[in-house]
């Protein structure tokens, strides 16, 4: 079952129209809220930010959150076949007489769906995995968790096309966040990513992440790093809310401190695997 504008009816039968400003424009945002057995991970946050990218792009959001949480809670209860699950909600402009750049007040369109997912056990984790760094040529308002996402879409494919996990990018110099997660450094025991702001998502793993770091007193500075500090660290981790907490062990072909798996990612994994499981 999905839900489209009002009603949850089964996928087969969701159809939007093609003069959809979600479908002709990628003018929308979206969210994606990960779910354990019932639990919601980073609820709040979530619809926090979801609230913060309509503003940006002036879309009154058609729910307060209140509706949301029962709307969410109620596509959940169709698919507790699945342990896990990830709800992606999308909300477009909606749909209008013509196809024209601007646009007047439109009834938004309104999709969620669910999709099971496995998040990986440490033991799996362990193995490391792979990422490739690339320019970052996307805009300057990364923070709006926008449905146009062409450029995060090619670096995914380019590290799919390299066996890789993740695509990291890097602005003048500076790494910024990854295709679809955020990207952490550790260094002497701090850990660091990149400030919120304009040239990143503001993910809620990275927050919780933050917390869990206060939580085990260990020291955490959003403060910029370079490629040069991101191919000499002692970790190098990415979050987002279906991948969690990655490390990363080779970058662009290169061993990050010899494949090593730290310390302080294991630490910061148990904290989020204790609050995740905690109701
Ligand atoms: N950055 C980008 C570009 C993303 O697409 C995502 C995933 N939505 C993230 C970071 C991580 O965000 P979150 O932790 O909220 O899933």
């Amino acid at each position: 079952m999905v839900y489209l504008n009002g009603n949850f009816i089964p996928k087969s039968k969701a159809y939007v129209s093609v003069m959809d400003r979600g479908f002709l424009f990628g003018d929308g945002v979206y969210e994606v809220f990960p779910v354990y057995g019932k639990k919601i991970v980073g609820e709040e946050l979530h619809l926090k930010r979801l609230q913060e990218g309509l503003d940006a792009i002036n879309i009154v959001n058609p729910h307060s959150n209140e509706n949301w949480s029962l709307l969410i809670r109620e596509l959940i209860s169709y698919h507790q076949d699945y342990h896990n699950q990830s709800i992606y909600l999308q909300i477009s402009r909606g749909c209008d007489d013509d196809r024209k750049h601007t646009h007047g007040d439109l009834m938004p369109t309104v999709y969620m769906q669910s999709t099971p997912f496995a998040s990986k056990s440490k033991n799996d984790l362990l193995k490391g995995s792979a990422a490739i760094t690339r320019d970052d040529i996307r805009w300057n308002q990364c923070n709006t968790k926008s449905t146009s996402l062409i450029a995060n879409i090619m670096y995914a494919q380019d590290a799919k096309n390299h066996q890789a996990e993740e695509t990291i990018l890097c602005r003048n110099g500076v790494i910024t966040e990854c295709s679809s997660s955020n990207v952490f450094i550790v260094n002497d025991n701090c850990i660091y990513t990149h400030p919120e702001g304009p040239y990143i998502l503001p993910g809620v793993t990275r927050k919780i992440v933050l917390n869990c770091a206060r939580d085990c007193q260990i020291l955490a500075k959003e403060k910029t790093f370079t490629k040069q500090d991101l191919m000499k660290a002692d970790e190098v981790w990415i979050t987002s809310s279906t991948r969690e907490i990655m490390p990363i062990t080779s970058v662009d072909g290169i061993l990050i401190n010899d494949g090593r798996i730290g310390d302080v990612w294991s630490l910061i994994y148990d904290r989020y695997q204790e609050l995740k499981n905690t109701n």
